[in-house]
């Protein structure tokens, strides 16, 4: 049985899941808990996103805006962090620092791309989620 961690919301592009699996393609991955989780876009998932705790991947949907994409990669970016540091943040958690952090950056967008800059300029630290 699977532990899939949803989102629960329905992207209205997605095709119902089927048993074959799609040709997956790969966006990216992100490094969590000195592991690199694939991030793969899945037309057949059901919702917007999931982080499978399982297979350690993070799949997400097509149809969705540029800026529904990043907050559901963020989202399920925290959900590998809430499984792997056994935060237990649960959904609302996830949701609320999820939405806390978008709405930062959308706050300010250019206070936001100063601060990414800055953080992508330094050199890459591994294994330190903050302190
Ligand atoms: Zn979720």
């Amino acid at each position: 049985m699977s532990r899939n961690v949803q989102t629960g919301r329905t992207c209205p592009d997605s095709e119902p899941r089927n048993d074959d699996q799609p040709d997956l393609k790969s966006i990216g991955s992100v490094r969590i808990g000195g592991l690199d989780l694939p991030v793969l876009v899945d037309p057949s998932l059901e919702s917007f996103g999931e982080f499978d705790p399982v297979g350690r991947v993070i799949r997400v949907g097509t149809g969705m805006a540029p800026e529904v994409l990043a907050s559901t990669i963020i989202h399920e970016v925290l959900h590998a962090i809430d499984d792997a540091l056994d935060l237990r943040l649960g959904e609302r958690g996830v949701r609320a620092i999820e939405t806390g952090l978008v709405a930062a950056a959308r706050d300010d967008p250019g206070q936001a791309r100063r601060w990414l800059a800055g953080l992508l300029a330094g050199p890459r630290v591994r294994g330190r989620a903050g302190a």
